[in-house]
């Protein structure tokens, strides 16, 4: 079914050991032509060649996605749980984390991948220490991005307009704010002023409130591709049918479309199947 000529998910995660395929075709039976594959966190590979090994598996499975008709952009890094992860492994998080940005850096600069992340703060309480480690990651990865124009992936907990200019102002000393992006970003948080770019989960409510801001925004279901948890998640086709409301229930539609699925990811990732 074709619903418009681009229907693009910025962000979703796909692995093996979950719906795998099945979850792109359904995508792809509802309307949808193109994702953000991010990275999903595995913690089964050991700390010396996890990123490596995480990094090679997204490739791989962006590749069978291919195969089956949807464009990729492919967004790799470190998370910012894998903070926890290197130190219940007795090793230096700062360390490996930076030597995974460089590793990212590394495969974008070589055509394997395009964009970094998912990268920044724990989304729940942490504590005053972990908190100003996870910002010199942040910032490593922002001097690292800005050496090469890389888009980076912002992961935080919900922030208000506050927490949005701080990230701006490390922005504007380490990077370029039109480069950022804040994923799982509340569609209330269009209306503050700032300047980082929002991705907003594809639900019916935030759709109305993103329209009415005026404001540029993408769409993201935020899929987490597990067995062990069907139903928990937003499904993989929420895009599409969200672009489906968009066509329905607006007279601009066109506009709006263009707009969410074409210009504003062109401009971000400047991938040419977004144009095409
Ligand atoms: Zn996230």
């Amino acid at each position: 079914m074709e619903i418009f000529k681009s229907v693009f998910d910025n962000f979703m995660h796909i692995r093996r050991s979950g719906f795998y395929m099945d979850s792109i075709k359904l995508f792809k039976q509802y309307g949808g032509t193109s994702v953000n594959l991010v990275n999903f966190p595995e913690y089964s590979y050991e700390p010396e060649n996890h990123y490596r090994k995480l990094y090679d598996d997204t490739v791989k499975t962006a590749a069978d996605i291919n195969s089956n008709g949807i464009n990729t952009v492919i967004t790799v890094g470190p998370y910012p749980l894998d903070y926890f992860y290197f130190l219940n492994s007795n090793k230096d998080p700062l360390y490996y984390m930076k030597d995974g940005i460089d590793l990212a850096v590394k495969y974008i600069n070589d055509g394997r991948a395009d964009a970094l992340g998912e990268i920044g703060y724990p989304h729940f309480s942490i504590s005053e220490d972990v908190y100003n480690r996870s910002g010199e990651i942040l910032e490593y990865a922002m001097d690292s991005c800005r050496d090469y124009d890389i888009p980076l992936i912002l992961h935080t907990a919900d922030m208000d307009n506050q927490g949005y200019l701080q990230i701006e102002n490390m922005a504007k000393k380490h990077y370029k704010v039109n480069r950022i992006i804040k994923h799982h970003a509340n569609a209330t948080d269009l209306k503050y002023e700032n300047n980082i770019l929002k991705s907003v989960i594809a639900s019916r409510n935030n759709i109305r409130i993103a329209v009415e801001s005026k404001n540029d925004f993408l769409l993201e279901t935020d899929y987490t591709d597990q067995k062990e948890k069907p139903g928990k998640v937003i499904p993989p086709y929420s895009v599409p049918k969200r672009a489906l409301m968009i066509k329905n229930e607006y007279s601009n539609y066109e506009e709006i479309l263009n707009k969410i699925f074409i210009d504003i990811p062109y401009r971000f990732y400047r991938k040419d199947f977004f144009t095409l």
